[in-house]
């Protein structure tokens, strides 16, 4: 039977495949398929690991026994009857065999598929049984991971998903796990936690595939093979759709495509209003093989790379300054002189460094992360990190047209310790007669502290970057990475709206430059207001460029200023913007060149 979930809608587009259910896990899985002539070696990969685990138990046993209490040893059977119960051991078989998962992937399968069942005993013991499994699973799981990579490539990823599509759904993703589905293994994906503008959604708008959030009681009512639609406009869900709703859904797959052709043919084409007016359009980056992508969409430049996720997934160990470098060094150097914004590091809240959910973040580290060691707080907070990434980037920027930007900045005291640690990296430089750059130094303008006393960034700082995200976050108080909370997060907050628009005005009647590179800027309902409240230059995900592009050469800019300002004093700008924009004649499409 058909059934369907809500959640927020985070990606635009369709995507219609088979769910694969990533149990929230302790231990890292890897995803990936096997080529049909490793099957073997995969199995004899996963009897090895078997058999090691099995050898451990027994070993462990015959410690215990003696003085041990008998449900130690009891249990230690139990553990050792799972692990070889052909309910485990046969099924995670048919996994590699039938689907061609990885080893990992299908002890992790089978795990997923084996919790439900026991969720669904009536029989109290045996449903406690299930947290035995899991650790005899992630036993097992560790073990592969520790004896290596398998004898499967990544390479072969896109191969064997083109086949069978996939889609991922798991209560909570990190956006580090994120970060590994670059390669293009799933075509869109849900999580049960989640906000609009959470990192893990961000991330998703990067890899360009369509993605729900939020949508609560995903992972529990989406079954492990299910055939799935995600409809990332609506933010739906539909599990086991019947075949006129797949028609239908195939039919707006094929529309989206030819849409997006249409709007690539734009790409070369400036960005300039109807009123000749020249608009900036920048991309948001996450690695420096993402700038390739920003060229292809028409970006003018890097206007957010956001250097964090550099630094995750490596186990606790920070790239090196010549690492780094190489890593900015790539992004100027794809960009062939655009300038690149290079963001420092920007970690905690959502963005933990390595795998960890957020409920493990959020009570393992601080109560509340978003208001905690982040950003440039934690840069601050420990200099020779710091160092090392802003002698990185001043090398870099020998070679290019370097920005120099910094995150969630707020405090007088935070901006004299940032030029200061930018000057002794320079002065180390130059003491070894390294080559470095000159490069403009930015404010991230993310805390209302930073916005309310705007004059006193513009006195230091060469521009700003309105990072809407976080300042919708602290001035509505609102966890931008929780759903239960997500119908609260309003970019038009009058508060939002009035800091927005007097941090754009300052900062423009000061002479200096002011971009927004939150999630506003590539949402297409936020463009004609932004452009008439001032703004000339907008930075979000390669992938959103041509939509916001076309916009911006609809937009005739002085028709809609004095309507800008009747909003901002409205108790209801979005209304009121709505129906002034009703008011305004329409322009004539601009055709497609
Ligand atoms: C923002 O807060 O708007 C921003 C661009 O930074 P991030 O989303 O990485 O926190
Ligand atoms: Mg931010």
């Amino acid at each position: 039977m058909s059934v369907q979930v809500f959640g927020l809608p985070v990606s635009r587009g369709v995507a219609i495949g088979r769910a694969v259910l990533v149990a929230s896990s302790r231990v890292d899985v890897a995803h990936y398929f096997i080529e049909p002539e490793q099957t073997g070696a995969e199995l004899r990969r996963l009897k090895k690991a078997r058999d090691q685990v099995c050898r451990e138990f027994e070993a462990l046993k015959l410690d215990v026994q003696g003085d041990a209490p008998a449900e130690l040893v009891a249990l230690l059977d139990v553990h050792l009857m799972l692990l070889n119960d052909d309910l485990l051991a046969g099924a995670t078989c048919q996994w590699i065999e039938e689907r061609q998962y990885n080893a990992e992937w299908a002890v992790a399968a089978q795990l997923e598929t084996l919790s439900r069942q026991f969720d669904e005993m009536e029989d109290e013991y045996l449903r406690e049984r299930k947290a035995d499994l899991e650790q005899v699973a992630e036993r097992l799981i560790e073990t592969l991971a520790r004896g290596g990579q398998s004898v499967g490539v990544r390479a072969s990823l896109g191969a064997a998903a083109d086949d069978v599509p996939l889609v991922l759904v798991a209560n909570d993703i990190s956006p580090a796990d994120m970060m590994q589905f670059k390669g293009g293994v799933f075509r869109g994906f849900v999580t049960d936690v989640g906000g609009r503008t959470s990192h893990t959604a961000i991330v998703a708008r990067s890899l360009d595939i369509p993605a729900v959030v939020g949508a609560r009681d995903a992972s529990r009512i989406i079954r492990q093979d299910d055939w799935i639609i995600i409809d990332g406009d609506a933010g739906l869900v539909i599990v086991d759709p019947s075949p006129m709703i797949l028609e239908e859904y195939r039919f707006r797959q094929r529309q989206g495509q030819l849409e997006r052709d249409r709007l690539a043919r734009l790409r070369h084409r400036p960005a300039v209003s109807l009123d000749g007016q020249r608009i900036e359009l920048l991309a948001n980056i996450e690695l420096p093989t993402d700038a390739p992508a920003a060229l292809e969409a028409g970006a003018e430049g890097v206007g957010l790379f956001r250097s964090e996720f550099l630094f995750m997934n490596r186990g606790g160990r920070l790239p090196d300054e010549d690492e780094q470098h190489a890593a900015y060094a790539a992004a100027v150097t794809t960009m062939r002189g655009l300038p690149v914004t290079i963001r420092t590091i920007d970690i905690g809240a959502d963005k933990p460094l390595d795998r960890m959910t957020l409920s493990e973040l959020r009570h393992e580290h601080s109560l509340n992360p978003a208001m905690g060691l982040r950003a440039i707080r934690w840069s601050l907070a420990d200099p020779g990190m710091f160092t090392v990434q802003l002698r990185a980037i001043l090398r870099a920027a020998a070679l290019g047209p370097v920005r120099l930007l910094v995150p969630m900045i707020s405090h007088p005291g935070e901006i004299r310790a940032t030029f200061e640690a930018i000057e002794r990296a320079r002065a180390q430089l130059r003491r070894e007669q390294l080559p470095c750059g000159d490069v403009k130094i930015g404010a991230m303008i993310e805390v209302p502290a930073a916005a309310l006393m705007l004059p006193l960034f513009l006195r230091h700082f060469d521009f700003v970057s309105l990072g809407t995200n976080d300042l919708i976050q602290y001035t509505l108080a609102i966890d931008r990475a929780d759903e239960s909370v997500a119908h609260l997060y309003d970019p038009w907050h009058p508060a939002v709206l009035g800091l927005v628009s007097t941090t754009i005005r300052a900062a423009r009647a000061a002479g200096r430059e002011v971009c927004v590179c939150g999630e506003m800027a590539g949402d297409m309902e936020f463009t004609e207001l932004l452009l008439a409240l001032g703004l000339r230059s907008f930075s979000m995900h390669p992938s959103q460029l041509p939509g916001i592009k076309q916009r911006i050469l609809r937009t005739e800019i002085p028709a809609l200023e004095a309507l800008a300002d009747q909003v901002l004093t409205s108790d209801d700008p979005r209304a009121a913007w709505l129906a002034g924009r009703a008011r305004t004649v329409q322009p004539a499409p601009v055709p497609v060149a």
